[in-house]
């Protein structure tokens, strides 16, 4: 008998461990009044959430989640304390590694679809924090420039979810080990309509800074600075605010706060700002928007972008430097699209565009470059066998329509678009995203056909391989290289180039001679060989495949000499 009891406590555990569905409820609305004390590095919060049934079962455990360096004053519903479960919950989501989860029971159970307003208070101090990336053997001094959420008298910066959970959340636990990147998306996708609003005060003369909408509070308690912060919608930006020194300096197309004394560094942005413009506006279209910038006050802070706003140090930029960067944020304030590998990526492409511009094509691939190393990286289980290379981890490829990793909607989508534009050139692309719009964007192939209508050309192949699907990066060499002496002086050399990878490209192919090079354009599918014909006036010495263009597995085995007989010559 005590066996079956035992067996049956087993089994209860382990049922209501299950039933705790953290992502059942869809947080609708925040109304938070937030006091912030810079000296104390104290934020004490109350106020209430609306929570939303998004399952069909009626559900009456919904769960709170806050930084683990704040704790739960009280939790109430219609004015009467509600029982909950206060509990440390691993997850890398918070720069703590740690969350204070409630979990929550409510008296009654709420309906699928139905909702239910939640009093909370909770209250700490936040310290900045890197310890969960030291955990992960990132070095101290490079955790820390990422890690830049504190508070403090001279600056206090609080982003949210993924950073600093100072508002409630409810995720399932996820480490940096494995990317916190997907499960920040899902609850950003997910929450993207819902609303906030923060009464925020806070203590000394310190101006605010945030990616919301900010207005004068209603409410101004003596001895406070109060501010009222909405979001209406969230979108997925993560809710960010930070309070110093600032001033401002609006110089279209940019609106600058930047930190007392560093105004001459601002002019600096502005005038970079307005220099690349015109360049982004032909590409992406007029601007919707000014480009706001909110400046990091210590040089070594990684830059971060929230939504409408770009949060960066504007100490020590290099002119060419700074354009490439305001090359992404233009293009942001031109062309927005719901699908990341679009918005993400165009940016990208951008900020390439103005590498491009200012030192010539050849910049602008080693601009690319730069960033390889983490594509391939990310899509090495799909090596070609041959390669004699294993995959020592988990497969990780994402369609590029749907990624959530970083790296393909930003680096992967950068390479896409770039050669897309290679294969239809600045004018077709152009206006093809000229005719896009956001809200018809609602299959996955409505931009392929905006590009076919500007381009009567078969893309299929190109999305399918790339965009549609994850079929990991093509692996291009030359097979053979045959020149041939044509009447009177010129010559004519047939490179056959093989793609052993499973991505098919469009590659540019190039014969060179001493005084120059010749280059034309190969379709090469995956796994397949394909030769083309390049004529040259001038006797050619060696073949090369992809100048860079193409992100491909291996770079290094992309030329081969031309020998020839010495009669040939
Ligand atoms: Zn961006």
């Amino acid at each position: 008998m005590k066996k079956i009891f035992c067996v049956l406590c087993v089994l209860c555990g382990w049922h209501s461990a299950r039933a705790l569905d953290r992502q059942a409820f869809t947080f609708t609305d925040y109304d938070l009044r937030i006091k912030i004390t810079p000296a104390t590095k104290t934020l004490e919060a109350e106020g209430k959430v609306t929570l939303r049934n998004d399952t069909e079962q009626p559900q009456r455990n919904p769960v709170l989640q806050i930084s683990s360096a704040l704790d739960w004053d009280a939790i109430t519903v219609a004015g009467k304390p509600v029982q909950y479960l206060a509990q440390p919950y691993s997850s890398d989501i918070d720069h703590t590694g740690t969350l204070s989860e409630a979990v929550i029971t409510l008296p009654q159970p709420v309906p699928a679809q139905g909702t239910v307003e939640i009093e909370i208070s909770y209250s700490g101090q936040i310290a900045q924090d890197s310890t969960r990336l030291t955990g992960i053997g990132v070095p101290a001094e490079r955790a820390a420039r990422s890690e830049w959420d504190q508070m403090g008298e001279s600056f206090t910066a609080l982003r949210g979810i993924g950073y600093v959970a100072w508002y409630p959340i409810a995720t399932e636990a996820a480490s940096l080990s494995e990317g916190i990147s997907e499960s920040v998306m899902a609850w950003k996708q997910h929450q993207s309509r819902s609303r906030m609003r923060v009464s925020l005060c806070w203590q000394g003369d310190s101006q605010l800074a945030a990616n919301g909408q900010i207005t004068s509070a209603a409410m101004q308690p003596a001895g406070l600075n109060c501010r009222l912060l909405q979001y209406d919608p969230i979108g997925m930006a993560v809710p960010t605010f930070v309070l110093g020194p600032y001033r401002a300096l609006s110089h279209p197309p940019t609106a600058i706060q930047y930190v007392a004394g560093h105004e001459s560094y601002a002019r600096t942005w502005a005038a970079a700002g307005e220099a690349v413009a015109p360049f982004i506006t032909q590409w992406f279209g007029p601007r919707k928007r000014p480009v706001q910038i909110v400046e990091l006050p210590d040089r070594n802070m990684s830059p971060f972008e929230a939504g409408n706003v770009f949060f960066t140090p504007l100490v020590n930029g290099d002119e060419k430097d700074i354009r490439v960067i305001l090359a992404h944020q233009l293009a942001h304030a031109s062309f927005q699209s719901p699908r990341p590998w679009m918005d993400e990526g165009l940016a990208h492409f951008a900020q390439a565009l103005e590498r491009e511009q200012q030192d010539g094509r050849k910049a602008a691939l080693a601009y690319m470059d730069e960033w390889l190393p983490l594509l391939q990286e990310a899509e090495k289980e799909f090596l070609p066998p041959a390669s004699g290379k294993m995959p020592d981890q988990l497969p990780r490829g994402q369609p590029l329509v749907a990624a959530t990793d970083e790296v393909f909607f930003r680096t992967k989508a950068m390479f896409v678009w770039w050669m897309l534009r290679d294969m239809v050139g600045d004018e077709g692309l152009e206006r093809a995203l000229r005719a896009y719009h956001p809200e018809r964007d609602k299959e996955p192939s409505y931009f392929q056909r905006l590009l076919s209508d500007q381009f009567h050309r078969d893309l299929e192949w190109f999305f399918d391989d790339w965009v549609y699907r994850d079929r990991g990066l093509p692996e291009l060499h030359i097979t053979s290289v045959y020149p041939r002496k044509l009447i009177p002086e010129d010559w004519s050399v047939t490179v056959t180039v093989e793609n052993s990878g499973s991505a098919g490209a469009e590659v540019p192919v190039a014969v060179r001679a001493a005084q120059g090079e010749e280059r034309k354009r190969l379709e090469v599918r995956a796994g397949e060989k394909t030769a083309v014909r390049i004529p040259i006036p001038v006797v050619p010495l060696q073949a090369v495949v992809n100048d860079g263009s193409v992100p491909a597995f291996d770079m290094d085995n992309n030329s081969a000499e031309i020998k020839m007989a010495d009669e040939a010559r």
